[in-house]
Parts: structure tokens; sequence; C-alpha cells
């Protein structure tokens, strides 16, 4: 029943630094190149995997990364308001996320404590809030155990055995999940999203709604349509008909042990490139792909060519105008547009009926109602009583008009229009890994799954082993084959 107080978590803040990458290692003359398109979670995951499990202790192909950026990370990405540094992304990383785990470890990354679990929830329907859990600004654990103990009573009153069912079913899920991190003798190479969440037996989740998964799991409709919902609103934008794979991702985003990467979530995609000897062109979009017999060329923006023996799309598609020469054909796939509003003021008691702000719940979480013009508004950082900064989540951009109603005061406002992750509909229907049948590879067909740091680097793994079996055919390795140290510095500014 940890689950509602650790849902704050998910706004987290970080900080960030620069300096300049390393020189990549001198290639031989005319080894094969794997070219990425995106220094993401995806595209660094890609470089590492290829590094790592490639059985030749010496590197007999070259990586060559490309970034329309002028920075790594995607969507690991952080914001600075008034001179704090708060992740305007993907905030935090599961207990069980054990890519991100690892290359915490691998990269000497320093992790954020979750921070302790009194921070209030409340559950607001555009007119009053619903469901309220108590906050109690007491450092005394005893006192902290009390409060987090009466809200468990209240959450028990308001939903019942609902939410242990709740609870199973997201640890059944995350359970299977696991199934991708058993050992690679023991785990197949996958050419499809479909039978690689057949092999795990995830891929029932991603053919019918979340709500209908979990009312099959016997969960009450009180509890979907207040709770259930504040957190897919959160963490995905959506509501419960959202498909249930992401939704169960989505919920088990809101349990209790969440961590997040001191700087900035962003230094995993840095340090991963850092150490996996890679050529990285920053600042240079590549617009078209084309298959010319025996490799492809990628052109840039900048007017430059690049040869390459495999090409990996380390990005989602559906936005973007990359040329494909043949064309590929993947489903159409809807962007969820997430709107991040970073306000530094104080929120206004008469918006949600009360006399003082202070009354306002640390996080406001919202049921689906058309009026409501906000998913989520969370307290990122207390300046004083009467001094915050906060973090909005919306599905339309918050006008000035809007803000002025919400808070009462408002100095500094920082708006970020995020194409975020899949607009999630079941049955999903999956894009190809491999795009063209040849060496042309996709790692976010896997996001209509779900859209996470360590989803992206479960699909990128599988690239990496598919690349190193079809294309080099060798057995991927299981063991790491060198140590590391970088901290991906100079590859990172806010936005
Ligand atoms: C607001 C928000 C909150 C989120 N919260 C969480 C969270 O708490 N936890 C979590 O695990 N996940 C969260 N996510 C999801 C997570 O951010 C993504 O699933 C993950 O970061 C995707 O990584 P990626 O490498 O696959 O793609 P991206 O991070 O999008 O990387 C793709 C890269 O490709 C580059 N690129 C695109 N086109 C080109 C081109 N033509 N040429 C060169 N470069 C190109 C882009 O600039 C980008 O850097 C959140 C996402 C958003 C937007």
């Amino acid at each position: 029943m940890s689950i509602i107080f650790l849902l704050i978590f998910f706004l987290f803040l970080q900080s960030s630094s620069s300096s300049l990458p390393p020189e990549p290692e001198p290639q031989p003359p005319n080894a094969p190149t794997v070219c990425i398109v995106g220094a993401g979670i995806g595209g660094s995951s890609v470089s590492h995997f290829l590094r790592t499990y490639s059985p030749n202790p010496i590197p007999n192909f070259n990586i060559r990364i490309f970034e329309r950026n002028r920075f790594v990370g995607g969507r690991m990405a952080t914001v600075n308001v008034t001179g704090h540094t708060f992740e305007a992304g993907a905030s935090i990383l599961h207990p069980k996320n054990f890519h991100a785990l690892s290359y915490t470890k691998l990269l000497n990354l320093t992790v954020n404590d979750p921070s302790s679990s009194s921070s209030s929830i409340g559950i607001w329907d555009g007119k009053k809030f619903v469901f309220k859990t108590l906050s109690f600004n007491c450092k005394l654990p005893f006192v902290q155990k009390l409060v987090s103990l009466f809200n468990s009573v209240r959450i028990f009153f308001r939903y019942g055995f609902s939410i242990l069912r709740m609870e199973s079913f997201v640890e059944n899920t995350v359970g299977r999940f696991l199934k991708y991190y058993e050992s690679l003798e023991s785990r197949p190479i996958f050419e499809t999203v479909d039978s690689m969440l057949q092999w795990a037996g995830l891929y029932n989740l991603t053919t019918s709604t979340l709500e209908s998964e979990l009312a099959d799991a016997g969960l009450s409709s009180l509890l979907i349509q207040e709770l259930v919902t504040v957190i897919t609103r959160i963490n995905y934008g959506q509501s419960v008909s959202m498909s249930g794979l992401a939704g169960a991702v989505s919920l088990a985003g809101s349990g209790g042990g969440l961590w997040s990467i001191k700087g900035g979530n962003w230094q995993m995609a840095a340090g991963l490139i850092n150490r996996s000897d890679v050529a990285l062109n920053l600042h240079e979009e590549i617009e078209s792909i084309s298959f010319l017999g025996e490799h492809y060329e990628l052109n840039s923006t900048l007017g430059h060519s690049y040869i390459c023996e495999v090409a990996v799309v380390a990005t989602p598609l559906d936005e973007l105008n990359i040329q494909f020469i043949p064309p590929v054909s993947i489903p159409k796939r809807k962007l969820q547009h997430t709107h991040t509003t970073f306000v530094r003021g104080l929120l206004n008691p008469v918006y949600f009926g009360l006399n003082v702000a202070s009354k306002i719940p640390e996080l406001v979480g919202t049921i689906e109602n058309p009026d409501i013009p906000f998913s989520s508004i969370s307290v990122l950082k207390q300046h004083s009583e009467t001094d915050k900064t906060y973090k909005v989540f919306s599905r339309q951009p918050m006008d000035d008009a809007l803000l002025d109603r919400i808070f009462s005061v408002r100095s500094e406002t920082i708006r970020i229009n995020w194409g975020a992750y899949p607009h999630y509909s079941a049955p999903e229907v999956f894009a190809p890994f491999i795009l063209d049948g040849r060496q042309l590879y996709y790692v976010n067909a896997f996001e209509n799954a779900a859209s996470t740091m360590e989803t992206s680097a479960v699909a990128a793994e599988n690239i990496a082993r598919l690349i190193l079996s079809r294309f080099f055919g060798q057995v991927p390795l299981s063991q790491a084959k060198s140590t590391y140290g970088s901290d991906g510095e100079g590859l990172h500014a806010d936005l």
C-alpha cells in the first residue's frame, strides 16, 4: 500500500554538468560500420550491448551515432528553473529496472535516494478532492510511520481488497518482464516484437485495455476510475482505455523504491556512449536512409553522406520525415503529447475551493473529466511556505490566462511540449524490429508495448543481439568485457 505515497516520486529533481567527450578510438580502415540514429537510452544501449556482447576482444566494427540535438539523452533531459535543475522528461526508475541499475554501477553514477513518503496526494474531480491523504511535516520516523499507517487505513477503507488485487496484478506483470534478464543461453533472440512479448507471456496484455484487464483481475470500478486513472494520467497522459501492458507498466511506476540518477538520468546515455568506442555526430540530423545493394547510405541535413553496413533507428519514427529508399512500411501510430509546465510560485487555494494554499496536497492527481485542464500538479521543491516549484502535466498547452487562475503567484514559467510516448490503443499492432528484412533495425518498435527508459534498453539489447547474429554471424557473449568510469560530461545541456 506504499503505492499511493510513492506516486509523488514520479516527478523528480536533478542537476547537470558539462565538458567534451573523449575522441573515439581509431577503427580498422575497412571494418564495417553500424550507424545508429538517436542518442537516447535506446541508441546508447545498442552501442553498449554491441561492444559488451561482441566475442571479438578487439573491436572489428565501427559504431557511429547521429543525434540531431546538441546533446545526448533524448527524452531523458533536465530543465533549469530559477537556478534549480529538475528532470524534464523521464524521471523515475523501478527497483527492478536491471539494465538501468547495471548502467548506474558500470558508470559510477550516484542514485538519488527515494525521499520520505510523507507527501500528500489528493484526487481532484474538477470540483472537489474526492480523496486525500494526510501529510505531516515531521522528520521523526515514528511520526512518519504513524501517518503512513493512517493513510494506508484510509486507502483500504476507500478501495478495500481491490488495492491488494492491483498490487498482485502489477507484481505478476513485473515477474513476467523479468524473463528479459535471463541468461543469453536460455533467452532467444527475437526477430519480432510479437514473438518477444509472447515468449515472456506479456503479449495478451497488449490486446485489451487496462480497464478490462483490471476488471478481470477483480478491481472495483471505484479504484479503476480514481486511483488507477490518476496513475495512468500522470505516467502516460492517458486514460484506463490505454492498452493493458503499458497500463500495467504505468502502475508499476507508482510503487515503492523508485529511484533516479543524481545529476540527471541523461548521464546513462552519455556514459554508455563515452565507453562504447563510438564516433558521435552531435547536432546532425539524418534525413534519408537508402539501401544501395551492399550497404546503406545515410544523408544528413548538413549535406554529409555516410556509408554503413548496418543501420539502426533508435527514435520513434511517427513524427519524423526520414526518407527510406526503398520505402519501409510501419503501422500508423499517434504519439501522446504531454505538455510539461514548470511554475515557480504558489497554487491558488480558491481554484481548489480552499481557503489556504497549505491545504492543497503536494500531488494533485485527476480523474477523467474533460473540464479539468491538467493531468497532475506536483510540488518539486518547497523553497518556503509561499514559494514552491511545481510540475504540471497536461494534454493541452497551459496558457497564461489558465495558469493565472490556477496559481496566485507565478514568478517563472517554462513550457515543454513532448511527443512523449505512443498513444496506446488495444489491440496494439507492432512495427517490425527489422524494417527491410536486411540490416535496417528499429528499436522503438517495442515502444507500443510500453515506453520507459528500461523498455528501450531491453529492446536495444535484443537489437544488438540481432545485429551480432544476423550480420556478424556471432554468438553474443554474456560477459561484460571492460571496466567503466566515464560520467558522460559534456554531452548535455538543460532544455
Ligand atoms: C514527460 C515524460 C516523462 C517520462 N517519464 C518517464 C519515467 O519517469 N520513467 C521512464 O522510464 N520513462 C519515462 N518516460 C519515457 C522515456 O523517456 C522514454 O521511453 C525513453 O527515454 C525513450 O528513449 P529512446 O532512446 O528510445 O528515445 P529518445 O529518448 O526519444 O531518443 C531518440 C533520440 O533520437 C534523436 N533523433 C530523432 N530523429 C533524429 C534524426 N533524424 N537524426 C538524428 N537524431 C535524431 C532525438 O533527438 C533523440 O535524442 C517519459 C517520457 C516523457 C516525455
